[in-house]
C-alpha cells in the first residue's frame, strides 16, 4: 500500500494521492489528468490544418474541360473557355510546390487564385456551368447560395458555413476540402440595391460580404460541425480557404443600366469619337463591358470585387438556343423522355414545328432554359398518362399543332417514320427507328 502511495506520474510528477487515477505501464507511469491533456492535444493536431497535398492528378489541359463542358452546356463559349483555364490554372497552383526545387528562382513566386464572377441573366446556366464543371473534376465541389446567409444575418460562424458542404463533399476530408472549388449562387442578392434600401438591410448586406470577403482571399476558418462529434472538446472545423477556387455568380438585373449610364457619361465627357459612336448600348450579353465600379454602384464591397477579378458575361439564351438545350445536350430533355418511352418499347418524336414552338412558349416565360422543363412536362404528362399496353413498337409523334392544343396523336411506327423539321434533331430519332 506504502509503495502504491510513492507512484509518480512520469509526466507531471504528481504522486497517487493528488490525482484520480495513476496507470501504469513498464518503468512508467500516468496519471489521469496527463492522459486527458495528451488526449486534447491529439484531437488539436487532427484538426489542425494540414499542408495542401502534393496533388498527382492528371490535370484535365483547357481544350478538354471545355470540351466536356460542350457536352451539355449550349453557347456561352467565351464563359467555357475563362472556366477551362481558371479551373487548368486552379490545379496547376495546387502542384506549385511540388513542381519547382528550392533552388529554383520561381519557387518563391506565389501563384495567386483568381476567383471568377459570372454574370448572367436567370435559367441562362450559371449553376449549370458550375455543376457540370463539378462532374469532371478531380477536387471536392460544393454550389452554396448566399441568400441563405443573409437570411441567418452576418454572424461569422453563418458566413463560414459555405465550407461545411465542400468539407461533406469531400467526405470530411479536410485537407482534400482545402483545394476544392465553391459555386457561391445568388451573390448579388447581398448587395445594396440602391440608396433608397433601409439602413438594416444595408448593414446586414455589407455584413455577409466582409464575412464572405475574409474566405475568399484565404482565411484560417473555423466551421461548427453540424451533426455529431468524435471528441466533446472538437468544437470547430478548421480549414484553411486560401487554395479553394471560388466562383461567384448572380443575374445582376439592372447593371446592364449601371453601365449604360457610366458609358453614357463617359460620352459626354469627352468629344465623341468614332469609336465611341459606333458603340453599342450597354445590355446584358457577352459583350457587357463591366467594371470594378459598377460592381460597387451595384452594392458589391470594392473589396469584394477586388477578390473576384474575373468576370464572365453570358448572353440571355436565344430561341434557338433553347431549341437546341431540348434536342442536343447529352441528357437533354428529348433523350430523357425517349428514353423513357423506350423502356416500353415505343419511340418519341418532336417535329421541328413543335420545338420551335415549346421553345417559343418557354421563351415568352423570360427564366431562360428554366421554363423549359415545366412546358415539355405539360405536353408529356398527358401523353404519358395515357399510354397503354399497346404502345410497343409504335411512334409517338408531337407535333406543333398538339403543342398549341396540348392533345396527342400516335402513329404507327410501320406507317408514317418521324419526320421532323430541325436537322438536329434527326439522327436521334433515326438512330432509335
Ligand atoms: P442560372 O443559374 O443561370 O439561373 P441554371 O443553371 O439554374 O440557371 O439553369 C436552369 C436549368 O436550365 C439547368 O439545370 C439546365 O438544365 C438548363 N440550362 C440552362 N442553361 C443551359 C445551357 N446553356 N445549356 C444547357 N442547358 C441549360
Amino acid at each position: 500500500m506504502a509503495r502504491r502511495n510513492q507512484l509518480t506520474c512520469s509526466f507531471c510528477g504528481k504522486n497517487r494521492g493528488q490525482v484520480h487515477q495513476i496507470i501504469e505501464g513498464p518503468n512508467v507511469h500516468i496519471c489521469d489528468e496527463c492522459v486527458q491533456l495528451c488526449n486534447t492535444m491529439l484531437s488539436e493536431e487532427m484538426d489542425a490544418p494540414k499542408e495542401p497535398r502534393a496533388f498527382n492528378l492528371k490535370v484535365p489541359r483547357p481544350p478538354e474541360i471545355k470540351a466536356f463542358l460542350d457536352q451539355y452546356v449550349i453557347g456561352h463559349d467565351q464563359a467555357k473557355k475563362t472556366l477551362a483555364v481558371a479551373v487548368f490554372n486552379h490545379y496547376k497552383r495546387l502542384k506549385q510546390e511540388s513542381h519547382f526545387q528550392p533552388d529554383d528562382p520561381l519557387a518563391d513566386v506565389e501563384i495567386e487564385k483568381s476567383n471568377i464572377m459570372l454574370v448572367g441573366p436567370t435559367g441562362s446556366g450559371k449553376t449549370f456551368l458550375a455543376r457540370t464543371l463539378a462532374r469532371m473534376l478531380d477536387v471536392p465541389f460544393a454550389i452554396v447560395d448566399a441568400t441563405t446567409l443573409t437570411e441567418a444575418g452576418y454572424v461569422g460562424e453563418d458566413v463560414e458555413n459555405i465550407l461545411l458542404s465542400l468539407i461533406q463533399n469531400a467526405e470530411g476530408d479536410v485537407a482534400r476540402a482545402e483545394t476544392g472549388i465553391i459555386y457561391i449562387d445568388e451573390i448579388d442578392k447581398i448587395g445594396r440595391k440602391t440608396e433608397n434600401v433601409s439602413i438594416t438591410r444595408d448593414v446586414s448586406g455589407e455584413g455577409v460580404q466582409q464575412a464572405l470577403l475574409k474566405i475568399l482571399e484565404g482565411t484560417m476558418a473555423r466551421v461548427p460541425p453540424g451533426g455529431g462529434r468524435k471528441h466533446p472538446q472538437q468544437q470547430y472545423i478548421k480549414i484553411n480557404t486560401e487554395h479553394i477556387l471560388f466562383i461567384c455568380g448572380g443575374a445582376f438585373v439592372g447593371l446592364d443600366e449601371i453601365v449604360a449610364r457610366r458609358v453614357g457619361k463617359r460620352l459626354l465627357g469627352f468629344s465623341e469619337s468614332e469609336e465611341n459612336a459606333a458603340r453599342p448600348k450597354a445590355e446584358t450579353g457577352p459583350d457587357l463591358d463591366v467594371e470594378p465600379e459598377d460592381f460597387v454602384r451595384y452594392g458589391l464591397i470594392p473589396e469584394m470585387i477586388g477578390r473576384l477579378p474575373i468576370t464572365v458575361s453570358l448572353a440571355p439564351l436565344t430561341e434557338d438556343d433553347l431549341v437546341r438545350i431540348m434536342t442536343e445536350p447529352k441528357n437533354c430533355l428529348v433523350k430523357q423522355y425517349r428514353k423513357l418511352m423506350a423502356m416500353e418499347k415505343a419511340d418519341l418524336a418532336f417535329t421541328g414545328g413543335a420545338l420551335r414552338e415549346l421553345a417559343r412558349i418557354a421563351f415568352k416565360k423570360g427564366t431562360g432554359a428554366r421554363a423549359l422543363r415545366a412546358t415539355v412536362e405539360k405536353i408529356m404528362t398527358d401523353i404519358m398518362f395515357d399510354l397503354d399496353s399497346k404502345i410497343a413498337g409504335r411512334t409517338i409523334r408531337i407535333t406543333k399543332r398538339i403543342v398549341e392544343q396540348e392533345r396527342f396523336e400516335d402513329e404507327d411506327a410501320a406507317q408514317s417514320q418521324p419526320q421532323p423539321e430541325i436537322g438536329k434533331a434527326e439522327p436521334e430519332l433515326k438512330k432509335a427507328s
